[in-house]
């Protein structure tokens, strides 16, 4: 299975036809999309003005894209380094493993769907990089009131993608880890049943 980085240079190969660089790019989605698959590739979409089958698409908006992902990419992968090397010394130092966030981390671990969004249309409109700094910021100060994805308040329970049943957000449609909330943010999100997502314009 080929890994992200063979993939990206496959997506900058002009050698290659356009159809299989937008190919390598979908395929560099199974290895780190924050949104989940398909609503990251739909961010990416909207943000560099190609559709899902555009014949006539520039490569070059393909690049483009490409980029947006390495950079997002790059600044998760320097927080799970950080997060693995404050594990080991607590570890070494005897300190017990805070649990719920490391199974969330095993969850995610590479990147994929640490944020993920059940509905693939409706997701945060920021840069990527700009999504994943904000988050990783809020996992680095511990639990906040706030979505990490978007900074919006109206947070509420739901039924997410796959399995998730948790904290939503009402703004931008992510679903937020349980440890970058509050106990009291947690307790009022179960307060308020999610509605129906609706996609942004
Ligand atoms: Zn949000």
């Amino acid at each position: 299975m080929a890994g992200f980085r063979s993939l990206a240079r496959q997506v900058r190969d002009q050698r290659c036809d356009t159809a299989l660089r937008r190919y390598a790019l979908r395929k560099c989605l199974e290895r780190f999309a924050p949104y989940g698959h398909r609503a990251t590739w739909d961010h990416l979409c909207h943000r560099h003005g190609f559709g899902p089958d555009d014949r006539e698409l520039d490569p070059a908006r393909l690049v483009a894209a490409l980029e947006e992902l390495e950079e997002a990419r790059a600044v998760w992968l320097a927080y799970e380094e950080d997060f693995a090397a404050r594990r080991r010394r607590e570890k070494h130092g005897g300190l017990r493993a805070l649990g719920a966030l490391d199974d969330w981390h095993r969850d995610v671990w590479g990147g994929n769907g640490v944020v993920r969004c059940g509905n693939p249309a409706v997701h945060p409109t920021d840069p990527l990089p700009q999504v994943v700094r904000r988050l990783v910021t809020a996992l680095e100060h511990g639990p906040g009131e706030a979505c990490p994805g978007c900074a919006g308040a109206r947070i509420a329970w739901g039924a997410g993608d796959g399995d998730w049943y948790g904290p939503v957000c009402a703004d931008c449609g992510v679903e937020v880890p349980r440890a970058a909330l509050t106990p009291g943010a947690l307790a009022r999100a179960r307060g308020v049943r999610a509605r129906p997502l609706v996609p942004a314009a």
